[in-house]
């Protein structure tokens, strides 16, 4: 596995995942142990470890792609808002070190505490398909 990343594989096809956006040097799927219903994952394809190690311009890019598919999430899911989350280092939680947005959808008065849990992999399916664009 290149880089001995998880996120890496996912890109380079190698894993399955539920994607809902792809281009050229992004990707973004779902998580699968998600917050909350809709909990997307979005990457640079190209491995960078975390916020201080990611390259300007393509963090850049990246967050326009974060707004991109929140918009699309919100609207598709009907949510009425969502949290960015983005860890840097085991102290701070990142247990992937592939440098990644969290996008989690939210309900007005849906409590949520920000724990993974187990994703259902057939409705992570059939979510994909909603979110896909
Ligand atoms: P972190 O804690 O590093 O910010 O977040 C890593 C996230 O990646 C976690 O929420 C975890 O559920 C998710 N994750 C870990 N391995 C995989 C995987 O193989 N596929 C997908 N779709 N998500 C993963
Ligand atoms: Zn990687």
């Amino acid at each position: 596995m290149k880089n001995n990343c998880v996120f890496c594989a996912i890109a380079a096809g190698e894993i399955p995942s539920f994607k809902v956006y792809e281009d050229d040097e992004f990707l973004a799927y779902l998580d699968i142990n998600p917050f909350s219903e809709g909990h997307i994952l979005v990457i640079p394809k190209e491995h960078y470890e975390n916020l201080l190690d990611v390259d300007e311009e393509v963090l850049k890019k990246l967050i326009v792609r974060v707004k991109k598919i929140a918009r699309r999430a919100t609207t598709a899911l009907d949510a009425d808002g969502f949290n960015i989350l983005q860890n840097n280092g085991e102290a701070a939680g990142q247990t992937v070190k592939h440098i990644h947005f969290h996008i989690v959808p939210r309900k007005n008065g849906e409590r949520l505490v920000f724990e993974n849990t187990s994703g259902d992999m057939e409705k992570l399916k059939a979510l994909a398909e909603r979110l896909k664009f």
